[in-house]
């Protein structure tokens, strides 16, 4: 599949199974997920633009290099919020810009509850941010809303996908790149994704 990343990193694999264990507390589960973020964003930004510059050691001149983009983090309320912390470590710079969508239990289509862009865009590449991408909407309406601000570079990054969801990014924004931790087998009736690790939401938050 193009455009489809799932990581083949060991740590990655490791802290999925963790993450996946209906054991796992949620201050566990918390740390996790920032820490999956920072492993999958590591991989996410290998083609982030940087320029030459200069910087001088405390022994002589040597080469460096800025980075160029300006970079949008966009968490998907609520379960990407706890993205946020791991993938800011890298680049203590990035904006973060939230929306807030929600899945109707019953159409299972997203609706649109929260969201403050200004008009003009003020960063070149956004990261969405969502552990699990599972029927797509949320997905699909999180980066349509991100080109109709103006983004040009759009990255998406879950911890977990189902297939489904995936087909429906590829449908719609096929040139927007998924970069996660693992494709699982589908979807159940809720829209759960399975064998999945539950309710992304309620784990971090002890809401479940
Ligand atoms: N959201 C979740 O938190 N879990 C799923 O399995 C699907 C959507």
């Amino acid at each position: 599949m193009d455009n489809i990343f799932p990581s083949n990193h060991p740590l990655v694999a490791h802290k999925l199974t963790l993450l996946r264990d209906v054991n796992t507390e949620p201050q566990k589960f918390r740390e996790l997920i920032q820490e999956l973020a920072t492993l999958l964003t590591y991989e996410a930004t290998l083609d982030l633009a940087i320029a030459p510059t200069t910087v001088r050691t405390p022994l002589a001149p040597a080469q460096g290099f800025n980075l160029v983009d300006r970079i949008g983090l966009v968490p998907i309320l609520r379960a990407g919020l706890g993205m946020v912390e791991g993938v800011w470590g890298l680049m203590p710079s990035a904006e973060v810009w939230h929306i807030g969508l929600y899945r109707d239990e019953k159409t299972l289509k997203p609706v649109e509850y929260y969201n403050k862009l200004p008009v003009e865009p003020t960063v070149s590449v956004c990261l969405i941010l969502d552990p699990m991408l599972a029927t797509g909407g949320s997905a699909v309406a999180a980066v349509n809303l991100l080109k109709r601000w103006g983004v040009k570079k759009i990255k998406f990054i879950a911890i977990l996908a189902s297939p489904e969801g995936i087909a429906s990014m590829q449908q719609y924004h096929p040139e927007v790149p998924i970069h996660l931790a693992a494709v699982d087998q589908c979807l159940d009736e809720r829209g759960y994704i399975l064998p999945g690790l539950g309710d992304a939401g309620d784990r971090q938050f002890g809401t479940g």
